[in-house]
């Protein structure tokens, strides 16, 4: 768990304190953004508050694959050059980010927001299992890839919506080996990520 900093009311504390709570930032670097916001001038800080909320007002999950989006569906759903018979499944909506850098995709997406996991007590119904189920009735795709992370969380989504989708009949495949175990989605680099893509094998 992270270390949190001394408790105050006062407004540097707090204001400390909430950086705190996001990821990768430790007391320290959170003091440290404190410090330097107090030096900004005000419209800086401002421009920065009001982004904040904008961020929360305007972003919403595309009705039809649980992307991230300021317009319903989102822009990749609209896409009518894409190809409607290939669907991309990911754990994150910074997965699509990363595999759309690549280039080399051109299909659609669905994001599951989150992985099988039963030692945190999330099942297949806590994520977008039921939706994605609901696209697959259509008939136009031929084939699913699973994209998860490749640590256990994400192989076991795999095996599961493997198990789950074969038997209707529909192509599922798995991003190739190359990425080590371990590894999260969106870090992974684009050489990396394209060669797992053009090597995905039926899973
Ligand atoms: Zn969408």
């Amino acid at each position: 768990m992270k270390q949190n900093l001394t408790p105050g009311n006062d407004a540097i504390s707090q204001l400390a304190g909430e950086f705190n709570k996001l990821p990768g930032i430790g007391p320290k670097s959170a003091q440290r953004i404190t410090y330097h916001l107090l030096r900004v001038p005000e419209e800086e800080a401002r421009l920065l508050a009001e982004a904040l909320l904008s961020l929360k007002q305007k972003v919403h999950l595309c009705t039809t694959c649980g992307n991230v989006t300021e317009t319903d569906p989102c822009p990749i759903c609209c896409n009518t050059m894409r190809d409607a018979s290939q669907i991309c499944i990911v754990e994150q909506p910074q997965d699509i980010l990363a595999l759309e850098h690549t280039g080399i995709y051109h299909g659609f997406y669905h994001v599951l927001h989150g992985a099988i996991s039963p030692t945190d007590g999330v099942g297949a119904s806590d994520i977008r299992i039921r939706e994605l189920l609901g696209r697959l009735e259509n008939g136009v795709i031929k084939e699913v890839i699973l994209a998860t992370n490749t640590n256990l969380e994400g192989e076991q989504t795999a095996m599961y919506l493997s198990q789950l989708i074969t038997p209707l009949g529909i192509k599922v495949t798995r991003l190739a080996r190359g990425l080590p175990f371990g590894t999260e989605l969106e870090y992974a680099d684009d050489v990396t990520l394209t060669r797992a893509i053009e090597g995905r094998q039926v899973f």
